[in-house]
C-alpha cells in the first residue's frame, strides 16, 4: 500500500531532506584532487550530527559508512576508503539521513577538477533525466510516467539506464513502497496522489546498462568498465506540480564559483 502523508509529515520530511542538500553543498566546496572518499564520509557524519539528526546508511542493511561514494565506474553503493581522487574523475555522492524520525535521502555526482566534454555530457543528462522524471510526479499520474520520462530523456543522449536499482517511497522507513524504476511506460504502474513521498533517482550509464557487484556485497559496478552517474532527488507528489523535497542550488552556487 502507498502511505499519503499530511502537510505536517511533509513539513518534516522537508528539513529531512533539506539537511541532505546542505551535506552535499558541505561536500561539494571540499571535493577536489588529493582527497580521500573516506574524508567525505567523516566531513558528512560530523556535519549531519553537528545539526541534530543521524546519519541513515550507517548501519542500514550492514552498510559500513555515512555515505555512499560511487566513483567513474562504480554505480551505486560504493564505501567510502582511502581512494585519492584525481583530476578528471567523477563521484556520484549519496546521502541519507533521519531526523525527528523521518528520512532524507539524495544523491549527486560531482566532477573532481576538470573533466572531459563526454563524462560532461553523461552528467548534465543524467540530472537532466531527473528534472523530466520529476515534472511526472503530480496526483493522477502513474509511476510508469516518470520512468519513461527519465528513460527518454537519458537515452536520448545515447545512454543506458540500469536496471537493477530503482527509486522508492521515502517517509520513516527510507525504502517504501512504490518502486520508481527509471525506464518504462506511460500509464503503467500505480497511480500516484497528493502526499505520496517519492525518491526519483536515476543510474544511467555511458556505455551498456549491465552492472555487477563486486565482492565487498555493496559497490555495483558497469559491467563494461565505462562510466555511470547518478543524481536523486525526494519529492512529494502535488496536485499540479511537484513538490521537491531536495534542492541542488547550495551545491550550484559551489560549483560555479570554483
Ligand atoms: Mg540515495
Ligand atoms: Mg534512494
Amino acid at each position: 500500500m502507498l502511505y499519503l502523508k499530511t502537510e505536517e509529515e511533509i513539513g518534516y520530511l522537508r528539513e529531512s531532506n533539506l539537511l541532505v542538500s546542505l551535506t552535499l553543498a558541505e561536500l561539494a566546496s571540499i571535493i577536489r584532487p588529493g582527497i580521500t572518499t573516506l574524508y567525505l564520509d567523516e566531513i558528512a557524519e560530523t556535519f549531519i550530527r553537528d545539526n541534530g539528526a543521524i546519519p541513515a546508511f550507517k548501519g542500514y542493511g550492514g552498510f559500513p559508512n555515512t555515505l555512499c561514494t560511487s566513483v567513474n565506474d562504480q554505480v551505486v553503493h560504493g564505501i567510502p576508503s582511502s581512494y585519492i581522487l584525481k583530476e578528471g574523475d567523477i563521484i556520484s555522492v549519496d546521502c541519507g539521513v533521519i531526523m525527528n524520525g523521518w528520512y532524507g535521502d539524495s544523491a549527486f555526482t560531482f566532477p573532481v577538477g576538470i573533466i572531459r566534454d563526454d563524462v560532461k555530457k553523461l552528467l548534465d543528462y543524467t540530472r537532466a533525466s531527473l528534472e523530466e522524471g520529476v515534472r511526472g510526479a503530480v496526483s493522477g499520474n502513474r509511476v510508469g510516467d516518470i520512468s519513461f520520462a527519465v528513460q527518454n530523456k537519458a537515452e536520448s543522449g545515447g545512454f543506458s539506464v540500469v536496471r537493477e536499482l530503482v527509486g522508492h517511497g521515502l517517509g520513516k522507513k527510507l525504502h517504501e513502497q512504490p518502486e520508481v524504476p527509471n525506464y518504462g511506460k506511460k500509464g503503467t504502474g500505480p497511480k500516484m496522489e497528493k502526499g505520496l513521498v517519492i525518491c526519483i533517482e536515476p543510474m544511467i550509464n555511458a556505455g551498456k546498462k549491465e552492472t555487477y557487484q563486486m565482492g565487498d556485497g555493496w559497490t555495483i559496478k558497469t559491467a563494461d568498465g565505462k562510466l555511470s552517474a547518478h543524481f536523486e532527488y525526494a519529492v512529494a507528489v502535488g496536485k499540479g506540480e511537484p513538490d521537491v523535497l531536495t534542492t541542488f542550488k547550495f551545491i550550484d552556487e559551489v560549483l560555479n564559483k570554483m
